[in-house]
């Protein structure tokens, strides 16, 4: 059971954040971020969620996705993917992917607009990430 939890990001009306892909476990952090830059913030919030992440212990019966209320997209794993990717020379290329399926999916979501709001709110979010990694990683 352990083995297969992830860290998974949450879009909920009431919640917003890093939970367990496994249990109703979330990332609550206590106060801002520390540290002298947005390098060395984002750093050190990742560092705390991945140590709080891995010394939970999953509660309760395993959650299905549809309790969540919503299916994870595809774009969100690319993003996510690109926002933990560790070697920057990567960094660059795992953005590119992120923002081609965040922009196919933007496409999807304006041909059938009904409840897309949220999503929409979030893949603006996600493209202004996308483009401040993608600043950093030309530095
Ligand atoms: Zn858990």
């Amino acid at each position: 059971m352990v083995a297969l939890r992830k860290l998974v990001w949450i879009e909920e009306d009431r919640f917003r954040g890093w939970g367990c892909s496994e249990c109703t476990w979330v990332f609550n952090p206590s106060g801002a971020p520390t540290g002298k830059s947005l390098d060395q913030s984002m750093r050190n919030f990742e560092l705390r969620r991945d140590k709080e992440f891995t010394s939970h212990v999953c509660a309760g019966s395993p959650k299905s996705q549809s309790t969540r209320g919503e299916v994870k997209q595809d774009w969100e794993k690319l993003y996510r993917a690109a926002i933990i990717e560790p070697d920057r020379s990567k960094v660059l290329q795992r953005v590119e992917v992120a923002e081609a399926a965040i922009l196919e999916r933007s496409r999807s979501l304006s041909s059938s607009p009904a409840n897309s709001g949220k999503e929409q709110e979030a893949i603006t979010r996600a493209l202004h990430i996308l483009s401040l990694l993608r600043a950093k990683a030309g530095d």
